[in-house]
Order: structure tokens, then sequence, then C-alpha cells
């Protein structure tokens, strides 16, 4: 500190202060039940007295924080204090939000968790991935699922792998551990995984997946976006690092965008500095996020927040109902294939039932229950063209790409979200032409699968009624 002049040495003093405060606070959430952490976060009636007594978490939109004089100007830009700067790098309100989520994210894990806010989605996988990946020599790979989402496929396929020269090597079924142990070699970078994926809802054992990553020095990162942490927690299975598309279910609302990259303290990997193992969050956040730009908006961070107050609930009936449906479209003659973990049919279903856990349970507490969210997938009889038909029918499932909502929402990926990977993409994620994927809302079940049952009756009545190429007659 002596290099510092004696004006900005009081600035790092009360920095200091001002650090051991949060860490006070989160130390105190820490001990909180799950639903208590998602409605307060740290912001406590400390936070509140210096917001003008605001009881809920207000929202900064201002692009820039003033300083009192150039000292705190010079501590602050070192990073010798906490301050927000610049709403590029940091915000008040978007660190409301990357605490509730560390701590959302890190319950139950004995450790310390840190979390970074993003954009979007995609900005998380991009930031929890691109730091692995500087300086690529020959022979640089990442294996990673091929059942992921499309922008994640092309992110690391396209961006990584036909720009950058970066061997990506798909792994077929998550299920099968020793695909994940084959492709790992001593250029592999990271271990990439998403579970259940999106929109074939496969499933990958996190634990088994994270020994054989950490075996090799190696850091798991999970997509946890369709699980969220009400039902899923990586870090406490293993997983080095989470993303999240906060977009999804975690809102639910549909009005903010945005992600988020989750780490616990001290990943493993010998690549990058050594802050970049001890707290990755935070280091990308100070660091290469600062100059990729992908911050969060305030306003998002803002309706995030709210929208996390009931990610337990949410999720619990959604998956209640998500799981009615999917016996509905089980038992249903012109589907083919259903895919749901809480299916006994499904593949994985037992690595599910291990994983999946609506947190803190029902009943008061006292029972733990599986939980197994709201997204599922159906394949049509009848190909492409009696998917295309089905979905035409809808009148109150939303047809529209996008999932985690609160309204039902269906989309057909191989022409929407899987389109641009082509058909041998496609194939490698088990993206087949007659699947629909349906994201069950919080409306009545009984209501989804009446326009369910209405859109399927189309396929009977045609091949009765209507020529093979007839078009909709009644519109
Ligand atoms: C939507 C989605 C993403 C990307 O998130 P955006 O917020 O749309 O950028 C990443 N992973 C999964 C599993 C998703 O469903």
């Amino acid at each position: 500190m002596s290099e510092y002049s004696d004006g900005v040495a009081e600035y790092v003093a009360r920095g200091e202060a001002m650090a051991a405060a949060v860490a006070a606070r989160r130390a105190l959430m820490k001990t909180k039940k799950f639903d208590t952490i998602a409605v307060h976060g740290v912001y406590d009636m400390q936070a509140a007295a210096a917001n003008q007594g605001s009881i809920i978490e207000p929202g900064y939109l201002s692009s820039a924080e003033h300083f009192e004089n150039s000292d705190h100007m010079e501590a602050a830009l070192a990073y010798l204090m906490p301050a927000w700067v610049y709403s590029r790098i940091a915000n008040p309100t978007v660190h409301y939000l990357e605490e509730t989520l560390a701590l959302l994210e890190g319950y139950g894990f004995d450790g310390d968790v840190s979390a970074v806010a993003t954009s979007s989605g995609m900005a998380a996988v991009f930031m929890a991935t691109n730091p692995f990946l500087e300086k690529p020599e020959q022979g640089t790979n990442i294996v990673a699922s091929a059942r992921c989402y499309g922008g994640t496929f092309m992110l690391f396929g396209e961006r990584y792998g036909a720009e950058r020269g970066i061997d990506i090597r798909w792994v077929r079924d998550p299920l099968d551990l020793n695909e994940w142990a084959e492709k790992i070699d001593g250029e592999t970078r990271l271990v990439y995984g998403e579970t259940p994926s999106n929109p074939s809802l496969s499933i990958m054992d996190i634990e088994a997946v994270a020994n054989i990553a950490h075996a090799a020095g190696l850091p798991l990162i999970v997509d946890s976006t369709v699980a969220t942490p009400a039902l899923t927690r990586p870090l406490n299975l293993g997983a080095d690092i989470v993303v999240h598309s906060t977009t999804k279910s975690m809102t639910s609302s549909g009005f903010a965008i945005g992600g988020a990259v989750v780490a616990r303290h001290g990943i493993t990997t010998d690549i990058g500095p050594e802050e970049m193992r001890d707290n990755f969050a935070m280091y990308v956040k100070l660091l290469p996020f600062r100059d990729h730009g992908p911050g969060i908006s305030p306003f998002n961070a803002l309706m995030t927040i709210n929208d996390l107050r009931t990610l337990r609930h949410r999720m619990d009936f959604v998956s209640t109902s998500s799981m009615k449906v999917a016996q509905y479209l089980e038992s249903h003659d012109m589907v083919d294939r259903v895919a749901y973990p809480g299916l006994e049919s499904m593949p994985g279903h037992e690595v599910a039932n291990r994983s999946m856990w609506l947190v803190d349970g029902v009943d008061d507490y006292g029972t733990e229950v599986n939980r197994y969210g709201h997204l599922l997938s159906f394949e049509v009889k009848g190909g492409a063209t009696a998917a295309r038909q089905v979905f035409d029918e809808f009148e109150m499932i939303w047809r529209a790409t996008d999932l985690g909502r609160i309204k039902s929402v269906a989309t057909i990926p191989a022409i929407s979200t899987h389109q641009q990977q082509g058909d041998e993409g496609r194939d490698l994620a088990s993206v087949p032409p007659n699947l629909i994927r349906l994201n069950v809302g919080g409306e009545h079940p009984d209501d989804v699968i009446a326009d369910l049952d209405r859109a399927l009756a189309v396929l009977s009545k045609r091949s009765v009624v209507l020529p093979a190429a007839g078009r909709t007659t009644h519109r």
C-alpha cells in the first residue's frame, strides 16, 4: 500500500470496511433457507438506509459513479476498493442480482461461490469458456456434450472450431461415461455439458463427469438453465462453473434477456493466472468482461431480481403440471416419443432422480420430492409435416422460440433454434424434424392438455377427411 498516497490509502481502508460488511451479509444469508435468500439476497436494512429506506432493491440506471476526489477515483479504478465505477464494469443493482445468484447456486455448497451477471445466456456461455481458450495450439480441444442449446453448438463449432481451429470433440451420448473419458487428452482445456438439455432433455451424470474431468485436471462447466438452482445445484455435485440463461425459468416473466456465470472458488485448471483459479467469476468480471463488454443492463437485472423471489414455488408448480402433460402425451396415439426427465421411459431417468430435487422439499420442508422442470419435447407421428400441422393448430400455446415462460410456449427446433446447424449437426444433437419442444407454463394443466388434444386431433381428422397434401381449411 506504500506505493499509494495517504489520501488513496484512506479510501483503501474504507474499502476494506465495505468489503467486510458485504462478506458479513453474505455469511449471514448463507445460514438462511433458499426462499429467504431468493426474497432478500444481501439487501438488508443497512443497505436500505443508504437507499432512501427503500425496502425493494433500487434500480440504478445511471451509467456511472461520481467520485469524491481524485484519491477516491484512483482507489476505485485500481480495484483497491469496492466501487461500481461504470455500468459496463459493475452496477449496484447488478451487484444485488449477482450476490443472490451466487447464494442460490451455492446453496448447500461447502465453500465460497461468486457470480457474474451477463447480458444474455450466450454471453454467459462465452465468458465461461473463452478464458480457457487463449492462445490455442496444435491439438487444443474441448470436450462437450452435443446435446446442447443451438447457440452453444454454433459458438463452439463455428466460432471456436471453424474460426479459431480449436478441436471440438462432441460427446454424442452424455450418459455414456466412456465417451467423455475417451475424448479427453493432454490438450483438452475444458469439459462442458448441459443437463437437462434443450431441446432433447438429455440427462448427464454431473457427479461422474466431474470426477472424470477432475482426474484429468480439467474444469467441468455445466449449463443448468433448464433445471435452475431450485431443482439442481451442479456445484454441489462437483461442477466447477455453472452457466445460466436467466432469460428462461429463472425469471419466467419474459421481461429480460440475461445470463450468469457462477463459479466455486478454486476451480480445477492449470490455465490462466492464479486469480482466475481462485475466483473465476470475479476474475472474469474485473478483467476479460470489462474488455468484451457483455454486462447486463441494470434494468434487466432488476426484472431478474424480482422474478427470482418466487423461483422455488414456480418450479414446484410448473414441474407438477409438466408431469401431467408429459404423461398425457406419452399415452397419445399420434405421439411417438416424449422426452421428459420425470418419465420412466426416459434414458437417464435414474440419474435425474438422483439430481433433480425440489430444494428444501415440500410439506413445510419436511418431504423431499423429485421435480423435473417444465421443459419437455415430443415427436409427432407422421414426420415433419405432421409436426407442423399440430403446431399450427395451437390456440393457447404460443408459437415462439422461447422457454421457461410462465405462459406455455412451443417451438419446432429443427426450423428455429437448431436450424443453423444443418442436418448433420441436428442428428448429432438429437433434434429430429418432427420434434416439438414444449414449455409448460403456469396455466392449469387441464387447459394445456386440452389445447394439445385439440391440436393432435387434427392428424386423425386429416387422414380421414383430407388428401395427404391438404392444408388447413378452416382459416
Ligand atoms: C436459451 C438458452 C441459452 C442462451 O440464452 P440466451 O439468454 O437466449 O442468450 C443457453 N443455454 C440454454 C440451455 C438455453 O435454453
